[in-house]
């Protein structure tokens, strides 16, 4: 393994522009309920009190003003794939608000529920990368992988512990676990949402590497938020949840981003 300085990823822009314009239409959707909704109260705010149409028109205006000034500031970290002031809080809102209604949205628009989970997991990604102002602490990074990578015919329960892993080399948990021991990091396997959740309790990391499926990965990223979560997704050359695979040198990049930079590596020892 060399430790020469990695470039940072950089986003494909197919992956920007689905992104942006998504996010750019659920935006314009949400003023225009806004809108609606605001009109039909002042139409009966308006018979109650006159003051009362003013002050709905002032807290639309301010909802409009806050969320333009929310979509801008998200909008611009991603084209300048800068970290601005707040990016990370407004990751949360693009996590737990324009996330669902980009996921309705963008098939009834022709981008498949994958595309837009895939281009949400690589913004995702890149505001973690631009944000990250300080290393980690190997020991509080949790490389955690699906059960899928194993190979379906191994008889090792590493759910349960993976040093039950014999490291025979037939699927890419033997290289993920030599990985883990160079760069001292925890390391786990899920068999599903349940498991993970629980890892992530006992383990209580401070960033999460996390090897999925699009829709494995996206719903991890929203339920642990505020817990950071960088994703990579895995390679399914035989069908979903089979023997997959996944790329470690992937892996490696993205470890040594998050890492003390310059650390080298030290003995492997058992984790
Ligand atoms: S490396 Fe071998 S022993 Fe370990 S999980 Fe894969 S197949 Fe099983």
């Amino acid at each position: 393994m060399s430790h020469s300085p990695i470039p940072e990823p950089s986003l494909k822009p197919s992956k920007k522009r689905i992104f942006i314009g998504l996010l750019g239409l659920t935006f314009g959707l949400i003023m225009l309920l806004i809108l609606i909704g605001g009109w039909i109260a002042t139409i009966g705010l308006n018979q109650l009190h006159p003051g009362l149409t003013l002050m709905a028109q002032t807290v639309a205006g301010l909802a409009f003003i806050f969320l333009s000034g929310i979509i801008a500031a998200l909008i611009l970290s991603i084209v300048l794939e800068k970290d601005l002031p707040f990016t990370q809080k407004i990751r949360g809102l693009g996590i737990k608000l324009f996330l669902p209604l980009m996921e309705i949205l963008g098939p009834r628009l022709g981008v498949s529920k994958e595309d837009v989970r895939n281009s949400f997991i690589e913004i995702n990604n890149r505001l973690l990368v631009s944000g990250q102002r300080h290393t980690i602490l190997p020991e509080r990074l949790l490389l955690l992988l699906p059960h899928c990578l194993q190979r379906a015919d191994c008889q090792r329960r590493i759910t349960t512990s993976i040093d039950n892993c014999q490291q025979c080399g037939r699927c890419d948990i033997d290289a993920l676990i030599k990985l883990a021991q160079t760069y001292r990091i925890r390391i786990a396997v899920a068999t599903g949402g349940t498991l993970a959740r629980k890892i992530v309790r006992d383990y209580k990391p401070r960033i999460i590497v996390a090897v999925a499926c699009e829709r494995d990965l996206t719903s991890g990223i929203h339920d642990t938020y505020p817990l950071p979560v960088y994703g990579i997704l895995n390679r399914r050359p035989e069908g979903p949840c089979w023997n997959t695979r996944v790329d470690v040198a992937e892996i490696e990049k993205a470890l040594r981003i998050f890492l003390i930079r310059g650390q080298a590596p030290q003995q492997p020892r058992t984790v």
